[in-house]
């Protein structure tokens, strides 16, 4: 029989009467003749509040520890989906992710997956199973512990076992009904796209969009999956929602066709620096040691020898980037006069794959900055984006008037 993967989001199974909605969404497929692998995040909030607990226990706590934690709002999910399946007489079961195996790599709180052997799962459809709920978020380490995806990581759950079960589909339920070309909840004109490219969701996504987890996007590309988001909340037709899909199956399209925004940042800048070669190594060595996320980079024009490096990296990475910066000023490796860090930026960006063929995009954006009285921080370009950092109280006023400017509200 055909496989569909449906995953249903943290608000999708937030209340029993939810997942109730989400299970008959799952009888219907069923009654269309799919065998459905049904992938399940925690109910909303649980996994914040899982992540909570870890943080007052220990501070500093053990990452396979935190995983064998944070994992365990799926494990609740997954098994009352699969008893409201079965009290609607679909046979089902549910599978943790050490049970299918989801094999991962070890990197806990941050695994990617190796593989998604098929036979458990095959067999049991061959007995006549006719879903397979998934908890989503996790998988096993080789060490042969339980290990999660990062935040938001049951949409490459899905999309993975959409790949590997060469799903007709991978559908992902949700609060909205598809991508837009901005965040809904802070643009009112935010306009809903029936089709996205992967470039371009791939970028929206790793640059704030949480819409869909960046490696979820990254695989239904290599895989070529077809992705659809919309939403559990809405009764559906078959061209429902956003389908994410190759560049070449879209026909309309701006120049910009979203903005994302990422309010958790934060610029950190080493004052008076030795202009030297191999400065940039002594200082980004170490951080990435320390498991810091740089992204943005600005090496300032330097005076007399000495200049200032600004970098730009995730706000609860701070205090890791100050000790390790520290530490190597410590060891004589590198010298500063002082480190600064402004924990009040936010990332906004414009998103484009027409960005590749037209220019201009760069001045429109600063030039509407500039109207709203927006000051830029720090700069980063790319073939089909343009990112800005800015003060974090400007960064609804910066997506709404970018999205103006970009005239996203229609098709140009
Ligand atoms: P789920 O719990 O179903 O995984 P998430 O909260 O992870 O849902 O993702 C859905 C949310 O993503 C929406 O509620 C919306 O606020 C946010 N979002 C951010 N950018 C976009 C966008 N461009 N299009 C749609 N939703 C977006
Ligand atoms: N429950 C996990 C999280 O909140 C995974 C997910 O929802 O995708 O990050
Ligand atoms: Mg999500």
């Amino acid at each position: 029989m055909p496989v569909l993967v449906m995953k249903f989001g943290g608000t999708s199974v937030a209340t029993l009467d939810r997942i109730r909605r989400a299970a008959k969404r799952v009888g219907v497929e069923v009654a269309k003749g799919y065998d459905v692998i049904v992938i399940v995040s925690a109910m909303s909030g649980e996994t914040n509040k899982l992540v909570g607990y870890v943080g007052e226990t220990s501070p500093l706590y053990d990452a396979r520890e935190y995983d064998a934690v944070v994992s365990s709002g799926e494990n609740v999910t997954a098994g009352l989906m699969a008893l409201t399946l079965q009290e609607m007489d679909v046979p089902a079961r549910s599978w943790q992710g050490w049970q299918v195996p989801l094999l991962t790599t070890s990197a806990h709180s941050a695994a990617r997956i190796e593989e998604i052997p098929t036979d458990n799962l095959n067999a049991r459809f061959a007995d006549g199973m006719r879903v397979a709920v998934v908890a989503g978020f996790q998988g096993i380490s080789p060490e042969g512990r339980i290990t999660t995806l990062g935040r938001g990581g049951s949409d490459t759950t899905a999309v993975a076992f959409a790949a590997a079960f060469g799903a007709e589909r991978c559908d992902i339920y949700t609060d909205v009904d598809g991508v837009y070309t901005t965040d809904p909840r802070i643009a009112d004109k935010a306009r809903k796209l029936d089709r996205i490219a992967f470039e371009e969701m791939l970028e929206l996504a790793s640059l704030g969009a949480k819409v869909l987890q960046t490696r979820s996007v990254e695989l239904a590309m290599r895989y070529n999956v077809k992705l659809r988001v919309l939403s559990s909340f809405e009764e559906q037709s078959d061209d429902a929602g956003t389908l994410v899909c190759a560049e070449e199956e879209i026909v309309e399209s701006n120049v910009v066709n979203g903005i994302a925004y990422s309010r958790d940042e934060a610029k950190m800048t080493l004052i008076s620096v030795a202009d030297r070669p191999g400065i940039a190594a002594a200082i980004f060595g170490p951080l990435s040691d320390a498991g810091v996320n740089v992204d943005m980079i600005i090496q300032n024009i330097s005076e007399e020898g000495r200049t200032d490096m600004t970098f730009s990296c995730p706000i609860d990475q701070v205090a890791r980037a100050e000790k390790s910066l520290s530490e190597a000023k410590d060891r004589g490796e590198i010298n500063y006069h002082d480190l600064v860090a402004d924990t009040n930026v936010a990332k906004v960006s414009a998103v484009g794959i027409g960005m590749r063929s037209q220019s201009g995009v760069a001045a429109k954006m600063f030039q509407t900055l500039r109207d709203e009285g927006v000051n830029i921080k720090v700069i980063a370009t790319s073939e089909i984006k343009i990112s800005v950092l800015i003060d974090r109280k400007y960064m609804e006023l910066a997506v709404q008037s970018l999205h103006d400017a970009f005239e996203l509200d229609k098709v140009t």
